[in-house]
């Protein structure tokens, strides 16, 4: 698997993907993406990466409760067992989204907590999702986040600043996904140009989030280049510079890739 992107943040189990998985896949490994992080948003969610990362070789999965299904995450004694398989890389996607609010606060970071535990006690990379909801984030990784762990804050869109908090108190990486090529994204831009590459990985979060010049249709991870080339475009680096070295990143972000 070394030597390809890795598109760190996917949701290839739904309904987008039933009819043409098999191609999406193959796009992917022709565009140089040799490894996806299919992430879990609930037991069936997670359930489906495990059974698409048995289908398909590139295909990695995550799994986990989202924030947004937080109020039904129950005592999560099936993410317990699944969390011990030999495949799974990490807990995802997790965290808190004060943007929608479909599930309580309250319930959010209670779940969002006992899955970071979790993590913590299986050494486990976790993946998490923050909308709107960056102070109370931090404040829960305080409590519930081991230095010993690795984890990423996906599809980050926030400023310099507050990647700059994330990285220099928990080390965690930043996910760059297709908003870094809208015209609009001024601060993300200058963001993408200014934190250090080290810390930064590339995602589709397909099927959402397309990236120029592909904007409307269904994303892919296939189109992963194109935020490759965009970071690129933004740090004033070669592109090749920009892959190997968010691949690298992925690969400390995930260490148990290296055993697939
Ligand atoms: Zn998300
Ligand atoms: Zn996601």
């Amino acid at each position: 698997m070394i030597g390809g992107l890795v598109d760190t943040h996917a949701h290839l189990d739904g309904t987008d993907f039933h009819a043409d998985l098999a191609e999406v896949v193959r796009r992917a490994r022709d565009a140089g993406v040799a490894a996806i992080i299919s992430a879990g948003q609930d037991e069936a969610t997670s359930r489906a990466a495990l059974c698409l990362s048995e289908r398909f070789e590139s295909i990695v999965p995550a799994v986990g409760v989202h924030p947004h299904l937080a109020a039904d995450a129950g005592a999560l004694n099936w993410l317990e067992t699944l969390a011990g398989l030999p495949g799974v890389v990490a807990i995802g996607e997790i965290g808190l989204d004060y943007h929608y609010d479909f599930a309580p606060r309250e319930i959010q970071r209670d779940v969002f907590a006992r899955q970071l535990d979790l993590a913590a006690a299986r050494g486990l990379p976790v993946v998490m999702h923050c909308r709107e909801a960056e102070e109370d984030l931090l404040t829960i990784l305080r409590g519930h986040f081991d230095a010993a762990q690795t984890g990423v804050v996906h599809c980050f869109t926030g400023s310099y600043e507050m990647g700059v908090r994330f990285i220099e108190e928990f080390s965690v990486f930043l996910g760059i996904g297709g908003a870094v090529t809208f015209k609009k994204a001024d601060q993300l831009h200058e963001a993408v140009a200014r934190l250090p590459l080290e810390r930064l990985v590339l995602e589709t979060d397909c099927p959402f989030m397309t990236p120029a010049p592909h904007r409307g249709k269904r994303n892919e991870p296939a189109y992963l280049p194109l935020t490759c080339r965009r970071v690129a475009e933004l740090r004033g680096a070669p592109e090749t510079d920009i892959a190997a070295a968010t691949t690298a990143n992925a690969w400390r972000l995930f260490p148990k890739l290296a055993t697939r």
